[in-house]
């Protein structure tokens, strides 16, 4: 996938970066870990410090000295997560900020203004994120919804997409604007979505509405429901998903980009992925394990640290242990999408998947 700022090789995991800042970690260390494109959060950035001021400053990428790809969400779904008394109309939504509870409005054309202002290299049009659970008629209602205000971005973006604050030498190159499918947990919606949107024609399709509390196995029926009735030839994106074993399925399933916070956050947390499963580093086991997190792992954190010194970093609550976690989670991920595309180059998919299924059943089995 050839975007302004750089060629993304797909399957990619994306980190995301909520306020110009994938947390804990500094962007020349992502650049390390290869991280191809990061997400931004139109919602966050429109609050603080406002589009316009990033506009006047080059632009997201310039911001905050990334030089590779990145996406920007269209703040749909964090107002419809994280703000108060929102009121949805035809229009748009009327929200009050998480942060002041002032009043603000984002429209279809809104979110593309402000997304065009961050100048990332890919849009994502305005859209209504279903909730869970929905019957058909809501997810109906919400998807007509969705459909329109899916035109309306694509419209106002090509009418204004020259507004973007990239410098003379991206010339001729343009930002892309990406259609999301949703349609609740209904195959036949997401079936219309996915067709009415292909008719529109955008450069790349969304997967979005999922990760929002569903079992999991429904997460994958829909994918697997929708994916087919995408393009091949143009980028497919399951938007927050997902664990390290579902990205794997997912990208041997065909879908070419995921985003998700799971890395970062549970980082924080003290939730860590490794080639072993998932361990969390505050256990009192760990306290005087002299091993590395991850003995399979390549990354910086497990060439030099410890567990047992990771843990006592977490137990004091030091920024250090946030940094060193999420830096080794976000690590695996991106390693683990590095040898998804190696074996798909190779060849050698099924054998790739036969193994992380295998070690997911081992480390399920002790665990319990
Ligand atoms: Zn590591």
């Amino acid at each position: 996938m050839v975007l302004p700022h750089a060629a993304v090789e797909t399957p990619v995991f994306m980190p995301v970066g909520t306020q110009a800042t994938v947390k804990a970690i500094p962007q020349h260390l992502l650049e390390e870990l290869g991280a191809q494109i990061i997400l931004g959060n139109t919602y966050h950035l429109y609050l603080r410090p406002g589009h316009e001021l990033i506009r006047k400053l080059g632009g997201l990428h310039r911001f905050m000295s990334w030089p590779r790809a990145m996406l920007t969400d269209s703040g749909g779904f964090q107002v419809f997560s994280l703000s108060d008394l929102r009121k949805v109309t035809e229009d748009g939504v009327q929200f009050r900020s998480h942060l002041d509870g002032s009043s603000h409005f984002f429209s279809p054309e809104h979110s593309i203004d402000v997304q065009i202002a961050l100048g990332a290299d890919i849009l994502m049009a305005f859209d209504e994120c279903t909730e869970y659970p929905a019957d058909y008629a809501r997810a109906r209602k919400s998807l007509d919804l969705t459909l329109r205000w899916a035109q309306r971005s694509k419209d106002h973006f090509e009418a204004h997409q020259q507004e973007r604050p990239w410098p003379d030498a991206f010339a001729g190159q343009t930002q892309s604007l990406f259609g999301i499918v949703q349609g609740g947990m209904f195959p036949d919606l997401r079936r219309e979505a996915a067709e009415r949107l292909v008719e529109m024609d955008f450069p790349g399709y969304a997967i979005g509405g999922l990760s929002v509390g569903e079992p999991r196995a429904l997460t994958r029926e829909i994918i697997e429901a929708t994916l087919p009735l995408l393009p091949a030839d143009k980028p497919r994106y399951v938007m927050g998903v997902g664990y390290p074993e579902e990205i794997v399925e997912y990208a041997a399933m065909g879908v070419d980009m995921m985003d998700c916070v799971l890395p970062t956050r549970a980082a924080r947390h003290g939730l860590l992925f490794t080639s072993e499963g998932r361990l969390n580093i505050k256990n009192r086991r760990f306290a005087e394990d002299q091993g590395p997190l991850d003995p399979e792992c390549r990354c910086m954190v497990c060439a030099r640290y410890s567990r047992a010194y990771l843990r006592h970093l977490f137990v004091t609550q030091e920024l250090l242990g946030a940094v060193l976690n999420t830096l080794h989670n976000l690590a695996f991920y991106l390693d683990t999408m590095e040898s998804v595309r190696d074996a798909i180059e190779l060849g050698v998919l099924p054998a790739l998947l036969a193994r992380v299924r295998v070690r997911n059943t081992d480390a399920a089995a002790r665990q319990l």
